[in-house]
């Protein structure tokens, strides 16, 4: 690969690295090699056809296109267009399965009891004044105050101990503001107005995004092995983690990992919704996702379904982490990584690992857009 006389480098083929490189190309009319240490393009949100049920499988989890931003629903779209799927979660619980969030149709079946809006209200009212905590001292203490003991006991405290590995007593309150609870029997998970899966699939839309004679992608490739190369002049576009592009000198970020095993099982659908949550401690893993729900529109066959059993694990190596922990100490090395990055005026930091947040795919493409419209976009990216 030729480095010399590159204006433009894009580390990382996710959101953020593939939406500035189609700006660079389309908008600024400049070429951009755009590079990837994975084998693909999409970054986390990549999909792939199973070969042997050719089910579309989201590699690294359930990615669910849902915005209220106008102008990111018109750019996406210029990629793909989408179907009409909604997204529903619902959680195995001793044997029944109860809507998430907690709602009024979780409260009843929970409870055995056939409560209206207010009566609800009133009721949980009353499951929480009878743990009397008026000052939470954990996440557990903060968690019992915004919906009573028993609907914590059930839905919450099993699956943060699989989820951060840590018991919720031993996290600080401050984790949570508020427990998302519907006093309805409205059981969308998400709020926002536009929602669906790109009806080509992830990969399709980003082969698109990216299928523009300026654009150079070469997959397989780590920046740190042609970082040497790299000419003066270039600007570097980072999307990695900010921690491992500094070597880690200030310490290593936290973050949780995840772990996927797929089974491929011989019937037609294995468990009628596309995410099922496992909150009890005594299962290990936290979710199953089942792919073929998210395209109805497709003939998927009748006697065959793809699921992924989800893992929550420790973020120790330097793969492709999934979720920031975030802790104060956490939050103080990232503060010192960015101070740093500004010394760096030719290297812009951006995406979930660039910027140690967890970003939806909507908010990653507004990012990008306005990384570009305000440091690529007029050429003033030194400023
Ligand atoms: C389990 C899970 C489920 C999610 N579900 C949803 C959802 O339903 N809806 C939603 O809107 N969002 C969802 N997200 C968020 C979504 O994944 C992110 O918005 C998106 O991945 C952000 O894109 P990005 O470009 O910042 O990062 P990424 O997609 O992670 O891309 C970064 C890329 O950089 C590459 N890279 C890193 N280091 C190097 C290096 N040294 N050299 C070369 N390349 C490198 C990586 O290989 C990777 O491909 C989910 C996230 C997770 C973890």
């Amino acid at each position: 690969m030729d480095l010399k006389g590159r204006r433009y480098l894009v580390v990382g083929a996710g959101f953020f690295g593939a939406v500035i490189a189609e700006r660079i190309a389309a908008d600024r009319g400049e070429r951009v090699l755009l590079i990837d240490r994975r084998s693909h393009i999409g970054g986390n949100s990549f999909s792939a056809d199973d070969p042997q049920t050719g089910i579309e499988c989201h590699v690294y989890g359930s990615h669910i296109f849902h915005t209220g931003d106008a102008a990111v629903w018109n750019y996406v779209r210029r990629f793909s267009t989408f179907n009409s799927y909604r997204h529903r979660v619902l959680a195995a619980y001793r044997g029944a399965v109860y809507q998430m969030p907690i709602n009024l149709a979780t409260i009843n079946r929970f409870y055995g009891k056939n409560l209206t809006p207010a009566g609800a209200m009133a009721f949980i009212r009353d499951e929480i004044a009878k743990e009397g905590i008026s000052t939470p001292a954990n996440l557990e203490e903060k968690a019992v105050s915004l919906i009573g003991r028993p609907l914590y006991e059930a839905f919450i405290r099993g699956y943060t101990v699989k989820q951060w590995g840590v018991d919720p007593v031993l996290l600080p309150e401050s984790i949570i503001d508020r427990l998302p609870v519907r006093y309805t029997y409205k059981s969308d998970y998400f709020n926002d107005p536009w929602q669906g899966i790109p009806l080509g699939g992830y990969h399709r839309l980003f082969h698109k995004l990216l299928d523009h004679a300026n654009i150079e992608v070469s997959l397989n490739t780590d920046y740190f092995a042609i970082r040497d190369r790299i000419p003066a002049g270039c600007t570097v576009i980072f999307t990695g983690p900010i921690d491992r592009f500094f070597d880690y000198r200030f310490g290593r970020l936290g973050w949780r990992n995840l772990r996927f095993e797929k089974e491929i099982c011989d019937v037609g659908d294995f468990q009628g919704t596309s995410v099922m949550n496992y909150v009890e401690s005594t299962a290990p893993f936290t979710r199953i996702h089942e792919f073929r729900h998210y395209h109805e529109e497709r003939n998927y066959p009748k006697d065959a379904t793809v699921i992924y059993r989800e893992y929550s694990v420790a973020g120790e190596t330097d793969d492709d982490p999934a979720y920031p922990v975030n802790t104060a100490r956490d939050r103080e090395l990232f503060v010192r990584y960015a101070v740093e990055a500004k010394k760096y005026p030719h290297v812009i930091f951006g995406g979930r690992l660039g910027s140690y947040q967890y970003l939806d795919m909507d908010k990653t493409i507004a990012a990008a857009l306005s990384t570009y419209a305000e440091r690529i976009r007029r050429g003033g990216e030194r400023s």
